[in-house]
């Protein structure tokens, strides 16, 4: 338990607890932030027991895997995203492989640059992707099964041909979302972290989720 969680249980204050099974600062951080903008009444609480292997093929499997861990670990709901790029012209890839495209040295650098240097060959408008964020919510049950639930949110646009800002993590710096003004589009690594958190593949996933939680 966190200083901050007792603290709130000392005042007295009823938020729901959800464990959010990423070991990703830069996610921890998104996720605060979605949340806290969009449901108060949710604590997210960092997720530090055993992490699990992620062995997946899809997005569902690898958040479905994490959620139950975390689940499984504290008691408490997990929420639990698996998130990636995937590339229209390349099939989806990187896709479940985001992560460590370049290798599982999991360098976010040399991923970028080996992504740009493989559609070195294609021109607009075939430089279509997507950031994809699916998230499992795992709710255990005291006696039964958990119950579990999986959404996606889909954030669409297309790859610059070069890096661009320093915000962000990973693919940010390359990716412009669709729906900017011609002539005025910027990479997210260009955009301050509200605009990305209102608009992104996460905060659409958890738009998606929000039912959900208010049925906890
Ligand atoms: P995961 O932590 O296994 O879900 O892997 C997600 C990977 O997908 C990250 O390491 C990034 O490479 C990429 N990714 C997912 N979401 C984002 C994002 O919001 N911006 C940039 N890259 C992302």
């Amino acid at each position: 338990m966190t200083g901050e969680s007792r603290s709130l249980s000392e005042r007295g204050e009823t938020r729901r607890r959800i464990v959010l099974a990423t070991h990703n600062p830069h996610k921890v951080e998104e996720f605060q932030a979605i949340v806290a903008a969009t449901r108060p009444d949710v604590e997210v609480i960092g997720y530090t027991g055993p992490e699990p292997i992620e062995d997946g093929v899809t997005f569902a499997d690898n958040a479905l895997i994490k959620a139950r861990a975390a689940a499984t670990h504290t008691g408490f709901p997990a929420l639990a995203d698996d998130s990636g790029i995937c590339v229209d012209v390349l099939g989806g890839a990187p896709g479940v492989f985001s992560a460590y495209w370049a290798g599982h040295a999991k360098d976010a650098a040399a991923n970028l640059r080996l992504l740009l240097d493989q559609l070195s060959d294609i021109r607009d408008p075939h430089r279509t992707a997507q950031f994809v964020s699916t998230i499992a919510l795992v709710v255990p049950a005291a006696d039964g099964e958990a119950a579990e639930h999986v959404v996606e949110g889909v954030w669409p646009g297309r790859l610059a041909v070069a890096a661009s800002g320093v915000g962000g993590f990973g693919y940010d710096p390359i990716f412009i979302p669709d729906g900017q003004q011609p002539g005025y589009e910027r990479t997210v690594g260009e955009w301050s972290p509200d605009e990305k958190n209102a608009a992104s593949h996460r905060s659409r996933a958890f738009a998606a989720l929000s039912p959900l939680l208010a049925q906890l």
